[in-house]
């Protein structure tokens, strides 16, 4: 029984086939960056999630064998019996707290180029192998041995997943990134044998392997069937009439459905490019074709939404991601009645990054994921504070907001002061713009803790220089002053101030976030910073009816948001909007009404008249206090103060999980071994040598 009685439906067990799910809340595989490498923190980041209450906790996507494998990625492995006991250690961490441990078998095929293996990868037909990195390298058409021996190599794959202690063990046909989705889906399958044309025959090799994986493993695990309801590339690819009729041909076959929409980057759409919930209209109507339970994702972070779901019969379990990333402890919270309490996932696909650089993954609401067991870390508890010192941070951003909410939960007497009207710092004025609404739960989840804990005071309008710092006294002061951008072109590109005419309009981002338009009409947005903010800028000019010219040295817009699966989005809404986008564009000068752009490769430069240019190059730290604190550093000890430290942009400007991150690590460090950096400050896991 939950604390409110709407969200009753959400804490009933669910059976699927051979083991019962304890409520509905049921974290789908996703990835990491961690897998093989990092076996342990993976299995004690999944622990969390089944200690905070979820009844399924999966694994990533793990690869069955060896002749499919996606190096440089880092998933996991069970190509023999030697990988088993690095899975096996993710399933006992997760039945430690009661939860069911799911896996994910795959076997890549035509998204897998095999640069480790050096095996010639396998599809059914010859294609060019479909990575985003355009490898040159092409799959070869499977043989009926070759599917037979596929066969037999799931089978051996699915007892090693038992072996290892899973209680669920995936047939994997979702996302275009596995050899049973290439099977149904025509773009890929273009065979004339009985695995090719119809879709009964497309679908003929994911009902072979769900009936081999049954019968392998099926009495004691259940058997879920990943598959994406519609590729959105219309008649070319699978569609959702002909999704359907998969589920049709094998409704009662699987123990479990679970439907995910097209590849990963439509599934896991940022909120800036998805609702929550966005997958219903995808989801209506499957259930009504199988008796089986039915998965859905869509990034639910709110329990009334996720209560509906269930309640109107379009799926039985919530399937959660992100959700889970943000918050492992969701549904202990939802149980509970502490809904104030949940951290919600801001749709930022931070957490995705992780797995696109191959490093442990990370969250910007959730600043101990991935270091539960690198630094013992955990999302709820933090040790009780180990001396009386109280502390003060300036700066009410993401950074002085995490470490005030962390030291307060430690125990700590807090005061945050604050120079503007409002908490939040970066994280506020960007929420503003188009489509990062959601981003400012950084800041009320952090607000809402505060307002719990009666040690942390927080003053607004409070600028502190030096002076008030060392009149306050408090031992340990912690300075979270954040950056402002550059307005002097200083970044990827140039190094040193670059030339710009005095009477040249130069705007900021942080000047249009204050409100600050361009007078004229013709802007030039130039993106050296190749994360969001430009590409968003240019959006929200070209909104404004400015004539919007988007150049950037790089070879698309926003190019690191392809870590965040965003970037195809962005550029197509730049397009939609009338943007102009100028790609491999230098920008050598900056002159009154006009702007010289040049070509990356060639040096080829033109003269364009712009009335204005937005520079996003980088952002220079707001070190002032720092610097004049270090000045009367003799002063300190008369004052009382022990210790400042500056964390976050004012260090270091980054992401808002840097911040967050940075806010996290002096409350974690408070009062702990000095961190002088002769050993390493979190664990980590070493390759064992083999044999010489
Ligand atoms: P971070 O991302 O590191 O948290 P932000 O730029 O988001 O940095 O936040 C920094 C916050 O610090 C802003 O809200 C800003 O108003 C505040 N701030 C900066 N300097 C001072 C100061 N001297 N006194 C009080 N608050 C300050
Ligand atoms: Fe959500 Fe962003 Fe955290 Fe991912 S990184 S779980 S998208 S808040």
């Amino acid at each position: 029984m939950s604390a409110d009685n709407r969200f009753d439906i959400l804490l009933e067990p669910v059976r699927i086939g051979p083991v019962t799910a304890r409520n509905r809340f049921y974290q789908v595989p996703h990835c990491n960056g961690m897998g093989y490498r990092d076996p342990t923190a993976a299995a004690h980041m999944r622990g969390v999630k089944a200690e905070g209450g979820w009844a399924v906790v999966c694994t990533e996507q793990v690869e069955l064998h060896y002749s499919s494998e996606i190096t440089p990625y880092i998933e996991l492995r069970l190509w023999d019996d030697r990988d088993i006991p690095a899975v096996a250690r993710m399933a006992d961490r997760i039945h430690e707290h009661g939860a069911l441990a799911g896996l994910e078998l795959a076997y890549n095929g035509l998204n897998g180029p095999n640069f480790y293996s050096r095996e010639v990868p396998m599809a059914p037909t010859g294609l060019p192998v479909a990575t985003f990195t355009y490898d040159p390298v092409q799959a070869r058409s499977m043989t009926r041995q070759d599917i037979r021996n596929l066969r037999r190599w799931h089978r051996a794959a699915a007892r090693r997943a038992r072996q290892a202690g899973f209680d669920l063990v995936y047939v994997y046909a979702g996302h275009a990134l596995g050899f049973l989705h290439h099977f149904i889906s025509r773009r890929f399958n273009h065979r004339t044998d009985e695995y090719g044309g119809t879709l009964e025959n497309r679908t003929r090799l994911l009902k072979e392997i769900l009936i081999d994986t049954k019968e392998a493993i099926g009495d004691t695990c259940a058997v879920p069937c990943r598959l994406s309801m519609d590729e959105l590339l219309g008649p070319q690819g699978l569609e959702k009439a002909e999704a359907e009729e998969v589920v049709g041909l094998l409704a009662e076959i699987p123990d479990l459905w679970d439907f995910c929409l097209s590849g990963w980057e439509n599934d896991s759409r940022t909120s800036r490019f998805g609702e929550e919930g966005g997958h219903e209209p995808y989801l209506a109507g499957l259930k009504g074709l199988t008796t089986k339970p039915v998965v859905g994702v869509g990034r639910y972070t709110s329990p009334d939404r996720m209560a509906a779901v269930v309640r109107t019969g379009i799926v039985d379990l919530v399937g959660c991601a992100r959700p889970s990333i943000s918050d492992p402890f969701l549904p202990r919270k939802v149980a509970e009645g502490r809904l104030e309490d949940i951290r919600e996932c801001i749709g930022c696909n931070i957490c995705v990054s992780g797995d696109f650089t191959m490093s442990p993954i990370r969250c910007t609401q959730n600043p101990t994921m991935g270091e539960e067991w690198r630094r013992g870390w955990h999302p709820e508890y933090i040790r009780p504070r180990e001396s009386e010192k109280p502390v003060l941070i300036v700066g009410a951003g993401p950074a002085g907001l995490e470490a005030a909410q962390a030291l307060g939960k430690r125990g700590y007497a807090v005061t945050l002061a604050e120079k503007g009207r409002e908490p939040g710092g970066r994280v506020r004025r960007e929420s503003r713009l188009p489509g990062l609404a959601a981003w400012n739960r950084v800041t009320e989840y952090r607000v809402g803790q505060l307002r719990k804990l009666p040690d942390v005071e927080i003053y607004f309008e409070s600028e502190l220089d030096a002076a008030a710092v060392l009149e306050f006294g408090a031992p340990r002061v912690v300075l979270a002053t954040g950056a402002r951008w550059r307005a002097d072109g200083v970044g990827h590109h140039w190094t040193r101030p670059m030339p710009i005419a005095e009477e040249a309009q130069v705007l900021t981002p942080d000047d249009v976030m204050d409100g600050r338009m361009p007078a004229g009409e013709r802007v030039l947005v130039w993106d050296d910073d190749h994360y969001y903010m430009g590409g968003v800028l240019a959006e929200l000019l070209a909104a404004r009816e400015f004539d919007t010219t988007y150049a950037t040295p790089a070879s698309e817009a926003s190019t690191w948001t392809r870590n965040t699966m965003e970037q195809f989005f962005i550029q197509a809404r730049l397009l939609e909007k009338g943007v102009r986008v100028e790609t491999f564009r230098n920008l050598d000068r900056i002159a009154p009404g006009a702007a010289t752009l040049s070509c990356v490769h060639t040096g080829r430069a033109d003269i364009q008249p712009f009335d204005a240019v937005v520079l996003v190059t980088s952002r220079a730290p707001a070190q002032e206090l720092a610097l004049e604190l270090a000045a009367r550093q003799a002063t300190w000890a008369d004052a009382g103060v022990e210790s400042i430290e500056t964390i976050g942009d004012a260090h270091a400007p980054a992401t808002i999980a840097h911040a967050v991150y940075a806010g996290r690590r002096y409350a974690e460090g408070l009062d702990g071994p000095e961190d002088t950096g002769d050993t390493l400050p979190f664990r980590r896991e070493r390759t064992e040598l083999a044999d010489d």
